[in-house]
């Protein structure tokens, strides 16, 4: 029969007592990761910078009033803006409105869309987020984030989007490239898109929110892509922290329009 252990007896090594007084292994305090590794000074450089560089960024893709952003940002999960506007420019042209949209119906939809990526599923979406509009809000797109979020096929980011571009809210709608910059320059270091983003809203100067949504994505686009950042025409390089950079001379800070920055490369 095994002897009975002293009361007093000291834990376990590598153990410690845990408020219930049995033994566990302690757990390593979860780690972290700082705000940002940028000070103030150098945050507001960084968006004034981009804000000189893109003075009325837009996003690439088209639409003609509310309802379509909400379609087309619907589309393109998992999907490229070119590849979004090809198929929508001629279904928005016979179905701008939810009331339209709804009449064509989900095997039309679908006729439309199908060179997008899970077209079936998203034409579902479409024909149920249309109906919800004209059943719930009267043909309008709302601009609370919870009526956004609680129609098919909208989640947070396309929510963010939609409040970002068709109501002009300082919202910021976390992607592929912004999820990227955020951690990689460690500008916003996040292990979820809602962390980034939420290190974001705080950090970015209130001047700059309304825009900088479309300034880090076309950034992202063009210069700190995901494969290769092109360091050399990046005009931030000098401020930039991150461990992959290979330049630090700040590219002119000229003013361009919404394409590719000069020397940039396709690609992504
Ligand atoms: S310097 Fe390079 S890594 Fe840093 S933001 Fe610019 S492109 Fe990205």
């Amino acid at each position: 029969m095994p002897r009975p252990k002293h009361k007093n007896a000291a834990p376990a090594a590598g153990r410690s007592k845990t408020r219930d007084g049995s033994n566990a292994r302690p757990r390593p305090r979860p780690k972290r990761p700082p705000a940002t590794l940028y000070s103030a000074a150098e945050i507001d450089e960084i968006f004034r910078r981009f804000s000189i560089q893109r003075p009325e960024p837009k996003g690439e893709l088209e639409s003609v009033n509310a309802f379509t952003l909400l379609v087309a940002v619907v589309l393109s999960a998992q999907a490229t803006d070119a590849g979004v506007n090809k198929a929508t420019r001629e279904l928005f042209r016979i179905a701008d409105t939810p009331e339209k949209m709804a009449a064509l119906g989900e095997e039309e939809v679908g006729r439309h869309i199908r060179t997008i990526g899970l077209w079936r599923n998203k034409a579902k979406n479409v024909i149920a987020l249309s109906r919800a509009l004209v059943a719930e809000h009267g043909g309008e797109v709302p601009s609370s984030r919870e009526a956004l979020q609680a129609l098919p096929g909208v989640g947070r980011k396309t929510a963010n989007v939609v409040l970002n571009i068709a109501f002009g809210e300082p919202t910021m709608a976390v992607d592929t490239h912004i999820f990227r910059i955020g951690n990689r320059i460690g500008l916003a270091p996040g292990k979820t898109p809602e962390e980034v983003e939420r290190r974001l809203v705080e950090m970015i100067p209130p001047q700059y929110m309304r825009h900088a949504h479309h300034w880090l994505i076309l950034h992202g686009r063009y210069v700190c892509k995901a494969r290769r950042p092109e360091c050399e025409i990046c005009i931030i390089a000098d401020i930039c922290k991150a461990a992959v950079k290979t330049n630090d001379i700040p590219a002119p800070l000229v003013p361009i329009g919404e394409g590719p920055p000069p020397g940039a490369r396709a690609g992504g």
